[in-house]
């Protein structure tokens, strides 16, 4: 089943709002296994969105339309889809009655433009809005099937799946196969060298499909499974991820919508650990990680950004001599960094970062790039050095910040003595 995405809306075509709704909606159908063969975006005009929808159900056998579907009379889409296949616009009543609910529970003024929202054209099915006035609704032209959702991206993220996919395998029912898939999350080696490490998979006898989706500065590794029944779908993809855990190891630190904060965050409030933070060029941004996880302030007592010398000194009590003989960039500091977070916050842990962002101050002896990420846990105090980090600024405080949240993922699960 092919299917094509059309997303309205002068907004789109002016520049002013970046079309994320199709790249959404695409990477939802590849899921399903429905190819989208075209995507296209066109203004809130009538010639221009009958055109697309000519242009669009010559290639595809279902599209998805977003946008145009508002109170207001710039939002014409339900119109010109009604004038574009001679269909006549009818209300209806239960949308009619949800809109108006609505209003009343808000106590939000009620127009007569909003009951231009539960107008479809004849023949239509609504398709419920649970988080808003605008309802969608399916047509079927020509044993093709139409779906037009709302243009707000969080309303697409709903009605996408629960109004949309479920109708769409519905109505092609040998298209609809069960698909389950589970995202490996790998840092720590490149995309080449995960490839390589998997290349001697048969995953044609598994029967399972791979992808390979780099998120700086992640690697996201999917596997996926279509089969006929859910059940052998998840089986399929059990005995692929087995396979691909004995060839990874510890490079994966995360599944599926788990990020690396939140992993360590698990971890430190399953062992009832605590943790302070002093960055150097990472400039908060590890702290910023952590604190975002809801709860955070159980494990989480403070983020140092310690960036001068003297900083190091003040808050941290690392030693001048040691900042003059070793450089602020040097292993000596960082692990005196971490020391001196943990000793003065009186933490568990204490995780420290150091490094040169470039693009200037680089030296031959300690190049842009070089960092270095230092933990301790008041009897040790780990520290590893990187010197190959070849990026821009903002990366490279992105990998370092990346890198030394790995090192706490690794102490945790005691991984930390196998690293080079
Ligand atoms: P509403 O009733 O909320 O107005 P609507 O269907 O009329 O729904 P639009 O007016 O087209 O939706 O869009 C609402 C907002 O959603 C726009 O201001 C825009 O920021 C965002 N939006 C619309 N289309 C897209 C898109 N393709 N990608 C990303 N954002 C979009
Ligand atoms: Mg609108």
């Amino acid at each position: 089943m092919k299917v094509g995405i059309l997303t309205i809306g002068n907004e789109l075509t002016s520049g002013k709002t970046q079309d994320t709704n199709s790249s959404y909606i695409a990477r939802e159908l590849q899921v399903q296994g429905w190819p989208v063969v075209v995507m296209m975006s066109v203004g809130d005009d009538h010639a221009a969105i009958k055109g697309a929808l000519d242009h669009i159900l010559a290639l595809a056998d279902a599209l998805i339309v977003t946008g145009g579907l508002g109170p207001t009379a710039d939002d014409i889409t339900t119109a010109a889809i009604g004038r574009a296949f001679g269909r006549k616009l009818y209300t209806d009543e239960v949308c009619l009655k949800h809109i108006q609910e609505i209003f009343k529970e808000f106590r939000l003024h009620w127009t007569e433009n909003n009951a231009k929202q539960a107008l479809f054209p004849e023949g239509a099915e609504t398709i419920f809005n649970p988080v808003g006035t605008a309802w969608g609704f399916s047509l079927r032209v020509d044993g093709k099937v139409i779906a037009v959702i709302p243009g707000v991206p969080a309303e697409v993220k709903i009605m996408l799946p629960e109004g949309v996919i479920p109708l769409f395998r519905k109505a092609f029912p040998e298209a609809s196969r069960h698909v389950a898939t589970r995202i490996f999350k790998v840092f720590g080696i490149s995309e080449a060298g995960t490839d390589k490490l998997l290349s001697d998979i048969d995953l044609e006898a598994l029967g399972v499909e791979i992808g390979f989706y780099p998120d700086f500065p992640e690697i996201h590794v999917q596997l996926k499974a279509r089969t006929a029944t859910e059940e052998e779908a998840r089986e399929r993809l059990a005995r692929a991820e087995t396979e691909v855990m004995a060839r990874l190891k510890d490079n994966v630190f995360g599944y599926d919508e788990q990020t690396l904060e939140g992993v360590v965050a698990e971890l430190l409030t399953e062992r009832g650990l605590t943790l302070a933070v002093a960055e150097s060029l990472t400039g908060g941004l590890i702290t910023d990680r952590l604190t975002d996880i809801p709860g955070s302030s159980k494990f989480f007592e403070r983020g140092c950004v310690t960036y001068s010398n003297r900083s190091k000194t003040d808050l941290l009590a690392v030693p001048e001599d040691i900042l003059k003989e070793h450089g602020a960039v040097s292993e000596q500091t960082a692990v005196r960094m971490a020391e001196g977070v943990r000793r003065q916050a009186g933490t568990n842990l204490g995780l420290s970062t150091t490094g040169i962002a470039g693009p200037d101050g680089g030296t031959d002896e300690k190049p842009v790039g070089t960092v270095y990420v230092a933990l301790s846990d008041g009897k040790e105090t780990y520290c590893r050095h990187y010197d190959t980090f070849r990026w821009d600024r903002r990366r490279i405080k992105v990998l370092s910040a990346q890198a030394a949240l790995l090192m706490v993922k690794r102490y945790l699960k005691d991984e930390i003595r196998h690293e080079p």
